[in-house]
Parts: structure tokens; C-alpha cells; sequence
């Protein structure tokens, strides 16, 4: 591991001008000078593999006192980016009003890491794709731009089949994300200006002619929370993985209904595991939205969710797994006492 310097943030302004006056370049993430540290559950890891090369970490944990919330206030839900996976998943109000959000993270990880982890820095853990994550592999356009993607002939099993580029096909591989989409959340986020907000949904970036570009926070800007309106108490978090605990998504689908008297009356459809970003299957959506729900049109909404998908050698299986994990989280959540 290369030396590097660190600073411990006493307050978001010391943090942020800590983040802003050592980031040089416009690639936020592989090449700035400066990072912020959370759990650290990825980010050490990445430094670790030499794939993440920091100057200096700025030790964002002092500001927990403020950043670590959980609140619920009337119909709305604030979680501050500081809060621990752990925490909100035990959370007995998110459970009743949020199962979505609860589940999500009760699925991610190990009871370890998720004790460690944070909000903020889960929704930015960075791609599992292997030949990121190796630096003897030089042709990976998200560490070097321009230099190829080893992964498009290569083993991609694990890759993505909706949202890629002719440049990148690597996975979104959180849980926690696909419900913020799932559910129209905001992200807070706080820089050297102030502090804005915006649909969680345009935080992430497809990966384009730009895959190195992760997200649209700007050089020194933290994630300080996530805002939810609304109780979702009809909603589900479905996770197909390798193996029953500690592993990544093959795909998943978090679904939020509002059915009454047996018609979905709102529906709203997140994928994981198998796009480039937290995905929105808007098309599915319309699809179920007004309609009497039956087993044909959750097989119709799962087809419609994955029209665009587009397999590859290791990974078209994924197209199938991902229709029956959405047909069958609609049904779990059609079918769900609350
Ligand atoms: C073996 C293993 C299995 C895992 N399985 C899963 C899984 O199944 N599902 C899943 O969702 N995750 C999984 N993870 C990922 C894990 O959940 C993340 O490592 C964790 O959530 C990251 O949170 P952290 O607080 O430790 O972030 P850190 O490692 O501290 O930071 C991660 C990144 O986010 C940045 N960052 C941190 N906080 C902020 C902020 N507030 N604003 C802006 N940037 C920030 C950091 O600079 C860094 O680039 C797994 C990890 C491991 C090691
Ligand atoms: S899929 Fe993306 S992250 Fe993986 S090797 Fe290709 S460019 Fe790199």
C-alpha cells in the first residue's frame, strides 16, 4: 500500500474544503488526490489492491453526531449518510413503514461490515469488476480511460446486461440504492456551497463514452443524507445471489405498491445486479400501474422490465433469473399483510 496522508474532519466545512482544495483533476474518484473515509469497509480494500490511489483521506466520522440520523417525521423518512447499515436495518420504524430499506441491507454484506459501513459510502462502493479490481489487468476504461475493456471478451458472468456502453459493462453492485430508486428518494449533498438536493436517481452515471465517471457529485461535494416521502409499508427487497448470505446480486428488484382493493393503484420498479446503475424499469411500471393484479401480467412486467437487456457470453442468463426474481418480488408484494 502506498503512503498517504490523514486529516480527521472536526465539521462538513473543514471536511469539504479538506476534499475541494486537494482534488485536481475531474475524475472524482480513481485518480483525485483526496477521498473521504466512512467505514472504510471498501475504500481500504481499493488502496489496498493499489486500484484507489489517494494523496489523503479525509476522515469524515466526527461528523456521525449530525450526519447519522434516523428520522421520522409524519410521512417522511431523513437517513443521514453517517448512519450504519446495521442500524437502519434494525430500525423497528423503517422495518414497519420501510421494509424495502430495511431489507436491502439486511441482504447486503456480513453482519460485520454492515455494522462498519455507512449509507454514504455503501451507495458509493465502487464496481466488483474483477479486472478493476486487478491492476495487472491494464485494459479496463473505468481505471484507465482509453485503454480498452478486458471484461466485453473476457469472464463477464458477474456484468451488467441493461445500461452499458460499448466502453464498460461493469455492474452497479450495491443493495441499498435499488431502494432509494425504488422509492423517489433525494440525495442531500454538501460542498463547499452549501448544501443541494436532487432525485437520487441522476446521482449515478451511465457508463457512456465516459466510464470512469461514476457519479455527478462534484470535486469535494459529500453525500450528508437521503429523504423519502411517503411510508411504503407495501414493499420488498428480492435478492438471487450465489449463495444465501455474504454475496453480491446476481439480480434483485426492489418493488413499492399502492394496491387497493386488488388494483395497483402506483407501482414503482427497481433492478440490481444487473445494470450499470441502479436501474428504473419504468416500462414495467406502466405496465401494472391501474391494472388487477394476476400471475400473466407479472410475467408481462418482468418481460417488459428486461426488452432492452443484451447478454453477453457468460451473463444471458441473467435475462432469465432477472424476469423470475421481478415476477416473483410483485407477487410478494401484492400478496403482503400490512
Ligand atoms: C466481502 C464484501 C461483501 C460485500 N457484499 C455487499 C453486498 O452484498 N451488498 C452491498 O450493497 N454491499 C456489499 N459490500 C459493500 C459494502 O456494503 C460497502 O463496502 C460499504 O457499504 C461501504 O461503506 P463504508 O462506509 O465502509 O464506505 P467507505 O469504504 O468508507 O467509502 C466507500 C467510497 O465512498 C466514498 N464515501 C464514503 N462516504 C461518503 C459520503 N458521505 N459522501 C461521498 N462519498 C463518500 C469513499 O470516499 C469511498 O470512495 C460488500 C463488501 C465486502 C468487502
Ligand atoms: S467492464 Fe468496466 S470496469 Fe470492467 S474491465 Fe471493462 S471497463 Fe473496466
Amino acid at each position: 500500500m502506498r503512503s498517504f496522508s490523514y486529516q480527521r474532519a472536526t465539521d462538513a466545512g473543514a471536511a469539504v474544503s479538506a476534499l475541494a482544495s486537494s482534488t485536481s483533476d475531474n475524475n472524482p474518484l480513481t485518480l483525485a488526490t483526496a477521498q473521504p473515509l466512512a467505514g472504510g469497509t471498501t475504500l481500504i480494500d481499493l488502496m489496498k489492491l493499489d486500484v484507489m490511489r489517494p494523496a489523503t483521506i479525509v476522515d469524515i466520522n466526527p461528523l456521525a453526531r449530525s450526519w447519522s440520523a434516523i428520522d421520522l417525521g409524519g410521512d417522511n423518512l431523513r437517513l443521514g449518510a453517517l448512519a450504519k447499515m446495521s442500524d437502519v436495518a434494525g430500525n423497528t420504524e423503517v422495518q414497519r413503514s420501510y421494509p424495502v430499506i430495511a431489507s436491502s441491507l439486511k441482504l447486503a454484506a456480513s453482519p460485520q461490515l454492515r455494522n462498519m459501513a455507512t449509507l454514504g459510502g455503501n451507495v458509493m462502493q465502487r464496481t466488483r469488476c474483477s479486472y478493476f479490481r486487478d491492476i495487472s489487468y491494464e485494459n479496463c476504461n473505468k481505471r484507465n480511460p482509453g485503454a480498452g475493456c478486458a471484461a466485453m471478451d473476457g469472464f463477464n458472468r458477474m456484468h451488467a446486461v441493461l445500461g452499458t456502453s460499448d466502453q464498460c459493462i461493469a455492474t452497479y453492485p450495491g443493495d441499498f440504492a435499488q431502494a432509494l430508486i425504488a422509492l423517489d428518494a433525494m440525495v442531500e449533498i454538501t460542498g463547499k456551497s452549501g448544501t443541494r438536493s436532487l432525485p437520487f436517481a441522476q446521482l449515478h452515471k451511465p457508463p457512456g463514452d465516459s466510464p470512469e465517471i461514476e457519479t455527478t457529485l462534484q470535486p469535494g461535494e459529500l453525500i450528508s443524507g437521503f429523504a423519502i416521502s411517503g411510508r411504503w409499508p407495501r414493499s420488498v427487497y428480492l435478492k438471487a445471489r450465489d449463495r444465501q448470505s455474504y454475496e453480491f446480486a446476481l439480480s434483485s428488484a426492489a418493488i413499492a405498491l399502492d394496491v387497493q382493493d386488488g388494483v395497483i393503484r402506483d407501482a414503482r420498479i427497481a433492478l440490481g445486479g444487473v445494470a450499470t446503475v441502479p436501474w428504473r424499469a419504468r416500462e414495467a411500471e406502466a405496465l401494472v400501474k391501474g391494472q388487477q393484479f394476476d400471475d400473466g401480467l407479472a410475467q408481462r412486467a418482468a418481460d417488459a422490465a428486461f426488452a432492452d437487456a443484451k447478454g453477453r457470453r457468460h451473463n444471458a442468463f441473467k435475462i432469465a433469473l432477472g424476469r423470475r426474481v421481478v415476477a416473483r418480488a410483485l407477487q410478494q408484494a401484492v400478496t403482503m399483510e400490512i
